[in-house]
């Protein structure tokens, strides 16, 4: 099933894609937010809760929100595909592969929904794309063990962990570069952890203006999504709505040469089969 986060009326609302539409499901299922409904027993029974209903939006013209408008975290993964892993070397620059999942947080003003614009900064030039599989957490868990990991899952996602490189490299800590509003997109969905299978490996693959600049697998992860959820549980409790960014392949702009970035007027795109299309224009910051 898919499920999702919209504008509609100027009111948040979050429901269900049944037939090309959005059936709202806050009322039908007394949680206010998608989050809520994932950490609910009601999440158990969703097939029943939507037979036979008819959609009540459109999909065309939605305005979609972030997928779950504000977990209470975005983990996010770097240096977590090896061919990235390798590119980065071939740009000349020094890493190491980690013994541990490299892991930073960003915040969910960041983010922005499907078809929603990505802003570029007043301040940099160096805004690039990284197309990554989201995982959304569904039951909550401290220090859960990576053979446990998938029970966790509620579902994944599309997540375009746009950086602002230059920031990100003003020190060793590079949460200024990944945390600016409007570099967050997150979307058009969520697909329910039942319909991809655990260990399936899924294209991944960006376009700029139709372009494709990255193409890869999620098969590359160097730290795999159980290894993720372990690793992040045993740091603070995952919760329902929590959302890992599971790191992106090689391909990314700033190991270009020349290097590319993205500006006002261009349009990103990062799809993952069996997922979908995640599409944002790009803006300047006004
Ligand atoms: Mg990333």
């Amino acid at each position: 099933m898919k499920l999702l986060s919209y504008l509609h009326a100027g009111r948040e609302g979050w429901g269900a894609v049944v037939d090309n539409g959005v059936l709202p499901l806050a009322q039908r299922t007394g949680c206010e937010s998608l989050a809520d409904f994932l950490g609910s027993e009601g999440f158990a029974r969703r097939e029943d809760i939507v037979h036979g209903l008819r959609p009540e939006l459109p999909l065309d013209g939605l305005h979609y929100l972030p997928v779950i408008p504000r977990p209470e975290k975005i983990v996010c993964a770097v240096r977590n595909y090896m061919d990235h892993h390798q590119e980065v070397l071939a740009a000349g620059m020094q890493r190491e592969l980690s013994e541990e999942p490299p892991i930073f947080l960003r915040v969910w003003r960041s983010q922005v929904g499907h078809e929603q614009p990505i802003v570029r900064p007043r301040v940099s030039e160096t805004l690039d794309w990284e197309g990554e599989l989201a995982v959304i957490i569904g039951k909550p868990g401290r220090d859960i063990p990576a053979e446990r990991a998938w029970e966790h899952v509620a579902g994944y996602s599309i997540y375009n962990d746009v950086s602002v490189r230059e920031w990100q490299f003003h020190a060793k800590q590079i949460a200024s570069g990944k945390n600016f509003e409007g570099t967050g997109p997150f979307g058009p969905w969520m697909v329910t952890a039942d319909e991809i299978a655990p260990e399936r490996q899924l294209r991944l693959t960006t376009r700029l203006n139709g372009e494709t600049v990255q193409d890869s697998h999620t098969g590359h992860m160097i730290f795999p999504i159980p290894r993720l959820i372990a690793y992040a549980s045993t740091i603070f409790t995952l919760v329902p709505g929590d959302v890992i960014a599971t790191g992106t392949p090689a391909g990314v702009g700033w190991s270009r040469k020349p290097q590319r970035f993205m500006k006002p007027g261009d349009l990103i795109e990062v799809e993952i089969e069996g997922i979908g299309t995640l599409r944002n224009p790009v803006v300047m910051q006004a």
